[in-house]
C-alpha cells in the first residue's frame, strides 16, 4: 500500500510499504477515507519529538471503513463507516476504567523515554514516534487499529465524512481544553491559537456557557474564522499588546479561563520570545513558554489555565509565583476522546457544532509533503489539509504531484 513516511526533519515521501495485518484479536483494519494533518504533527516534522525513525508513517486524525476484524471484535463488521480516536486506550486498565484514556497504562509498548522524563508514560498515539508506542499513522491506504472496541466509533447516519473526520482529534481535543478549563456560565474565555483545536475549544466554550470568547492569533484569516464560527472577539498579537488588551476587555479583571492551544512552538514578539528561541536553539529548553507566561499573567485571580497545546519537555522562566499567589488552577492533558464522542455527535446532529470548515484543502496522498509545507507555513489560508487516498493525482498537476520523493519546500 501507499503511505506518507517521515524520513528526517522536514523530509516526507510517499512510499510503498507492507499492508497492515491483524496482530491481536482486538484489532481491526481500517481502509482510510480521509486523514488530516494536525498541528502536533509539526513538532514531529521539526524534530522536537524524539524517537522518530526513518520510514515512520504519520497521521492520527482519520475516518475510514472497517475492512477486517480480529476474532475478539464483535461491535464492528466489514463496511462500517468509522472514526478512530487518535490516542489509544486499552479499555481495561485503571486509567481507562476511569475514562482517562490518554493515560492508558497498556497502549504504549515503548514507555521508557516518557517514564524517564515524566515519571510515568501515557497512552500510545497513532503516527507519533517510538516514544508513544511506535504505531503506524493514518496517512496511508490502510491502518491497523488496536483495542478497536475502545477506540473505534461508528459515524451516525446523516453526519458527512467531512464533518466526522474531525471527531477523531480536533473536536475532542478542543472540547477537552474547554472541559479542563472548568467553564462556568457567564465566563470570559481567552484562547491562544485559532488553529483547528483552538477553534473547536472556542465553540466548546460557547456550548458550555461562556459569555465571551476572545481569540488570540496573528493570522487574519484564522481570526476571521474564530469570529464567524465561534462568535469570538479577536486579538492579533502582532498588532496589540495582548495583556493590555485583555485587561481592557475585562475591566482590569482578566479572563476567567485561559486556554493554551498553541504549545511548544509558540510565536511571539519582544525580548522574551527572542530569549526562548535562542535557548531552544541551544537545546537549553525544549519548548517556548511565550503563551504559558501570557496566560498565567493575564488570567483573573482564582481562574483556570488549560493547556492543550503540546509540550514535550521543559520550558524556562515559568511564572510559578503568579500561579501560586493568584491561586490559579492549571490543568493539561492529551485528549480522552473516547469519553466525549457520543456527546460530540449529538451536538453535531443538533447543529450546534460543525467542524467541516476546518478542511480547507482535500488532496491526494501524493501531495503529502506539499500539504504539510503549506500547513506549516499557513499559506493559502490553510487550516487543515485532508488527504483522500481515493483521489489519484493528475500527472503534471503541480509541484509534488505524483512524485515519490518530494521533500518539503519553504523556509525552516
Ligand atoms: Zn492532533
Ligand atoms: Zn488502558
Amino acid at each position: 500500500m501507499r503511505a506518507l513516511c517521515w524520513n528526517g526533519i522536514n523530509d516526507l515521501r510517499v512510499e510503498t510499504v507492507e499492508d497492515p495485518k491483524i496482530l491481536d484479536p482486538g484489532d481491526v483494519i481500517v481502509k482510510v477515507t480521509l486523514s488530516s494533518v494536525c498541528g502536533s504533527d509539526l513538532h514531529l516534522l521539526d524534530g522536537y519529538v524524539p524517537a522518530m525513525r526513518s520510514g515512520d508513517v504519520l497521521g492520527h486524525e482519520f475516518l475510514g471503513e472497517v475492512v477486517e476484524t480480529g476474532s475478539g471484535v464483535s461491535k464492528f463488521t466489514k463496511g462500517d463507516r468509522v472514526i478512530v480516536i487518535s490516542i489509544i486506550g486499552c479499555g481495561h486498565c485503571w486509567f481507562c476504567d476511569n475514562q482517562l484514556y490518554s493515560l492508558c497504562d497498556n497502549s504504549n509498548a515503548t514507555p521508557g523515554m516518557e517514564e524517564t522524563v515524566y515519571g510515568h508514560a501515557g497512552a500510545g498515539i497513532f503516527g507519533y514516534s517510538h516514544a508513544f508506542g511506535g504505531y503506524a499513522g493514518s496517512h496511508a491506504d490502510y491502518i491497523r487499529v488496536p483495542y478497536a472496541e475502545t477506540n473505534v466509533f461508528k459515524v451516525p447516519d446523516g453526519v458527512p465524512d467531512e464533518t466526522a473526520v474531525f471527531v477523531s482529534d480536533a473536536v475532542p481535543t478542543g472540547w477537552m481544553a474547554a472541559d479542563l478549563a472548568d467553564i462556568q456560565g457567564g465566563d470570559v474565555v481567552a484562547v491562544w491559537g485559532a488553529g483547528g483545536v483552538g477553534l473547536m475549544a472556542m465553540t466548546a466554550a460557547r456550548i458550555m456557557g461562556a459569555e465571551r470568547v476572545i481569540a488570540i492569533d496573528r493570522f487574519p484569516d484564522r481570526l476571521r474564522k474564530a469570529h464567524a464560527h465561534a462568535g469570538a472577539d479577536i486579538l492579533n498579537y502582532e498588532k496589540v499588546d495582548v495583556h493590555d488588551a485583555l485587561m481592557e476587555m475585562t475591566g482590569g479583571r482578566g479572563p476567567d479561563r485561559c486556554i493554551d492551544a498553541v504549545g511548544l512552538e509558540a510565536h511571539g514578539t519582544g525580548p522574551g520570545y527572542l530569549y526562548d528561541r535562542a535557548k531552544q536553539a541551544l537545546q537549553l529548553e525544549t519548548g517556548r513558554a511565550t503563551v504559558l507566561r501570557q496566560a498565567v499573567r493575564a488570567c483573573r485571580k482564582g481562574g483556570t489555565v488549560s493547556v492543550i497545546g503540546v509540550y514535550g519537555g521543559f520550558v524556562d522562566t515559568f511564572p510559578i509565583g503568579a500561579l501560586m499567589n493568584k491561586a490559579l488552577t492549571m490543568r493539561g492533558g492529551q485528549q480522552h476522546g473516547q469519553r466525549y464522542v457520543p456527546t460530540l455527535f449529538e451536538h453535531i446532529r443538533e447543529g450546534r457544532l460543525d467542524p467541516a470548515y476546518l478542511m480547507t484543502h482535500r488532496w491526494p496522498l501524493e501531495r503529502g509533503a506539499e500539504g504539510y509545507g503549506m500547513f506549516k507555513h499557513k499559506t493559502d489560508d490553510c487550516l487543515r489539509v485532508v488527504f483522500d487516498p481515493s483521489v489519484r493525482p493528475e500527472p503534471g498537476a503541480g509541484a509534488g504531484v505524483g512524485a515519490n520523493n518530494t521533500t518539503m519546500g519553504g523556509p525552516a
